[in-house]
Order: structure tokens, then C-alpha cells, then sequence
């Protein structure tokens, strides 16, 4: 038996960021940079006005007040989108709008509140410094400047920068291409009806939609029976397209558990006793020539979707180019809203219910039990040497994976 830790341990050496690649910056959402941008243009382009008002000469406003105003003729409209180059001459002004260029010479924008509105002439008593309410060009970005690092999580806000900066691609680590895959000769295609001892496959249709709720790329294979061959086929057709293969099901003691048979002959799979509950039997290691990482997780759903929050997430996010939530992963410390038993010598992964801050048992704690598990919002991790939590204690709670699909 190894600890959660050690499992762990030995997959996050393992596996390696996914070859970086180019992708246009809205495909990149998601994504962590793989080098650093510079701008290809400054920010803004060119001195705009922040305000909808009168582009000035601030010498000419100099001192205009609610009591002695200052009148100015107005020349011309600016709106935003006017691509004219346009001057001013002292003693004139020009109606501008929030955007628009600012003409050559103009200094100031007297803003719209601060006059009478005229489209003639302007009565002025405001009497702006000269570079009040104006944007200046390279204000905000300097051509050529490095405008996001290397390692930078690209979300709405940096997806903006870079396509005003005008950089139409970047490069990033993509998202991990992941192969979900389920054995076992119980399995029926989900939306079939199951006959005699059939049930749903289940696990694969969680497994993608916990790969998509991490970020990464789900490619749902489905069922494969409990035979060698077929399974073998099946994943070195995978390998192809795979960053990562998941497998659930066959790999506890049972007379047909092929995944374990099958695969402790090949690469540098290892299979191994883990002391948690659920999730014991679990097998890692790599597969073909490009050495994708390959998860073998137990068949039992709770025991599957757990193994996959404390081993595959970790392993995704790392591959993704985020090392950073690996283990232990960002608990969030509730009060035991009553008490349990935790077997000795395991860490435990008890399905929960939040309550505000406390935390009481999601019903009944079977490895199959799906009713349980999607009442649940957290497993509350129950460390090997605890026996039994008291109503009152803190537990540290690892909140199950969300709705969102990135
Ligand atoms: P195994 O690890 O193959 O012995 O499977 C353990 C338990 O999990 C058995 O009760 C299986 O029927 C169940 N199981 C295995 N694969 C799936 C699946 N894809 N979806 C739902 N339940 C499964
Ligand atoms: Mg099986």
C-alpha cells in the first residue's frame, strides 16, 4: 500500500506541459502563454478624447468661469470613426466626441457639461489644463513592449489586450487532448436501456464532463468489453489523438479486471494499492513512442470521480502549464455539522453537504452510489490517522468539480 502522496508524487514527475502551438487569441481563452508578447502597436493609437465636449487650445479657455465665460466659433464635428487629419487654430473650437482624434494643435477637451452645447458658436466656463480629458497615444502601451508574460492564464480581460495590441495568435500550451475510456462487459451506450445485469456507462459521460470542467479536451471513446485484444485496440488506436488516456474499470482483483492484465505487460504502467477510500486500486504510467500519460481508475463511479479530483486534475493542470493547484489542492475548511468513522490507515474522501460553514454527510458513502455523490458538494479529506470525526471538529474539504464547462 502507498500513500496518496506518493501516487501523486509519481505522476506529477511524470507528466510534462503539452507541446506549445499557436492558436488565434479567442481559441487561447483558457490557455497559459507559452512565450512573451510584445504589442505591435502603441495603446492608444492615436490622442483621443476622453470626453464628449470641445477640443481646445487650453490657452484659449484659460480662466473661463460660470461668470465670465469665453465664446468660441465652432469649425467642425468630430466624431468617433473620422479618420481626417484635422488642425485647429487658436480661438477656434471643434465639437469632438469620446474617441475621436483629437485635431493638431488642440491641447484640451472642454467637456460638453461645461458650456452651452452651441453648434455655432460655444459658450465656454470650463477651463481645462492643457492635456485634461485627452487620451494620449502609447498612454496605456508602448510599441514593442512586452505586454503579457510568458506563464500568464489568458482570460477576457488579457484576450482584449492582445487584439487591440494587434496580435491576432499566440502561442500557449493547449488544453490536454484527453481519451476517456470505460471497460467492462456490464456496459450499455447511455440511452440504451439496460437488459438483465447490464447497467449504464456512467463513468465515461462523468469523466468527460469532469476533463471539460477542468479546461481540458474530452474525446468520450465509451465502453469496451473485458477482453485483451479488443482493449489493446482500442488504446493504441487512441495514442494517436490522446495528450492523456483515461481508463475506469478493471483494475481490482476481480477474474476479469483485463485493464491491469492487459497493461502491467506494456510501457511503465504500475499498478498499485493506494491507502484511500474509495479509489484503492490505481493504476499510472506511460504508453507508445510520445509516452502519454495513462490513468487506470477503479470502475465504481464515487471511486472514479474521486481519483480523478485528487490525481488526473492535478495532472491536467500541470500539463496545462498550471502547476500551481497541485497538492495539497485549495481546501476549504469547514465544521463537522456531525459526526462519522473513517477506517484507520486510509485517507478518507467523505461525500458532504455545506451547510454555511458546516458540513454534514451527503447519504449513503457506497463507492456506487451516484444519489450520494451528486447531492454532494465536497469531499471532506479525512487524513489516514483520523478514526473518527466528532460534530464540532474541522475537516478540510476539497469542493467537487462545478457546473462550468470553459
Ligand atoms: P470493476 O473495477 O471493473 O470491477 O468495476 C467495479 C464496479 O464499478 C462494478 O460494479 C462495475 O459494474 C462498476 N462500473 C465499472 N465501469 C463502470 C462504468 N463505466 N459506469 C458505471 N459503473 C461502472
Ligand atoms: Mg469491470
Amino acid at each position: 500500500m502507498i500513500a496518496v502522496e506518493q501516487h501523486l508524487a509519481r505522476i506529477l514527475e511524470t507528466v510534462r506541459p503539452v507541446r506549445s502551438f499557436d492558436l488565434g487569441v479567442l481559441d487561447a481563452q483558457g490557455c497559459v502563454l507559452a512565450a512573451d508578447v510584445q504589442a505591435k502597436v502603441q495603446l492608444p493609437g492615436f490622442t483621443n478624447s476622453a470626453m464628449d465636449g470641445y477640443a481646445v487650445h487650453a490657452a484659449d479657455v484659460a480662466g473661463a468661469s460660470e461668470e465670465s465665460p469665453v465664446v468660441l466659433p465652432v469649425v467642425n464635428d468630430i466624431a468617433a470613426g473620422n479618420t481626417n487629419a484635422l488642425s485647429l487654430v487658436m480661438g477656434q473650437t471643434m465639437r469632438i466626441m469620446t474617441g475621436a482624434p483629437m485635431p493638431r494643435g488642440a491641447d484640451a477637451v472642454v467637456p460638453v457639461e461645461q458650456t452651452d452645447g452651441g453648434v455655432v458658436h460655444v459658450s465656454v466656463h470650463g477651463s481645462p489644463e492643457p492635456g485634461q480629458h485627452v487620451r494620449a497615444a502609447g498612454e496605456d502601451v508602448r510599441e514593442g513592449q512586452t505586454i503579457l508574460r510568458s506563464g500568464t492564464l489568458l482570460g477576457p480581460g488579457q484576450i482584449a489586450l492582445l487584439a487591440a495590441a494587434g496580435v491576432a495568435r499566440v502561442r500557449v500550451v493547449p488544453r490536454p487532448r484527453v481519451v476517456v475510456l470505460s471497460t467492462g462487459d456490464e456496459l450499455v451506450e447511455p440511452g440504451r436501456e439496460p437488459g438483465f445485469g447490464q447497467i449504464v456507462d456512467s463513468n465515461s459521460v462523468m469523466l468527460t464532463a469532469a476533463v471539460r470542467s477542468v479546461g481540458a479536451t474530452p474525446y468520450r471513446v465509451g465502453g469496451v468489453p473485458d477482453d485483451a485484444r479488443q482493449l489493446m485496440e482500442t488504446i493504441e488506436s487512441q495514442l494517436v489523438r490522446a495528450d492523456v488516456i483515461i481508463t475506469t474499470g478493471g483494475v481490482s482483483m476481480g477474474a476479469f479486471d483485463t485493464v491491469k492484465q492487459v497493461l502491467s505487460r506494456v510501457g511503465t504502467m504500475q499498478f498499485d494499492k493506494v491507502a484511500m477510500r474509495p479509489g484503492m486500486p490505481q493504476g499510472f504510467g506511460v504508453l507508445g513512442e510520445e509516452r502519454v500519460p495513462v490513468f487506470t481508475l477503479p470502475g465504481n463511479p464515487v471511486s472514479a470521480l474521486v481519483s480523478f479530483h485528487v490525481f488526473v486534475a492535478p495532472a491536467l493542470r500541470a500539463m496545462a502549464g498550471r502547476p500551481e493547484n497541485a497538492w495539497p489542492p485549495g481546501y476549504v475548511p469547514a465544521v463537522a455539522a456531525e459526526s462519522w468513522q473513517s477506517v484507520p490507515g486510509k485517507m478518507e474522501f467523505t461525500r458532504v453537504v455545506f451547510d454555511g460553514d458546516r458540513v454534514r454527510l451527503a447519504g449513503g458513502q457506497g463507492s456506487h452510489m451516484l444519489g450520494a455523490l451528486a447531492a454532494a458538494d465536497a469531499l471532506a479529506v479525512v487524513p489516514p490517522e483520523v478514526t473518527e470525526v466528532a460534530e464540532g471538529d474541522r475537516v478540510d474539504c476539497l469542493p467537487l468539480l462545478g457546473a462550468e464547462a470553459p
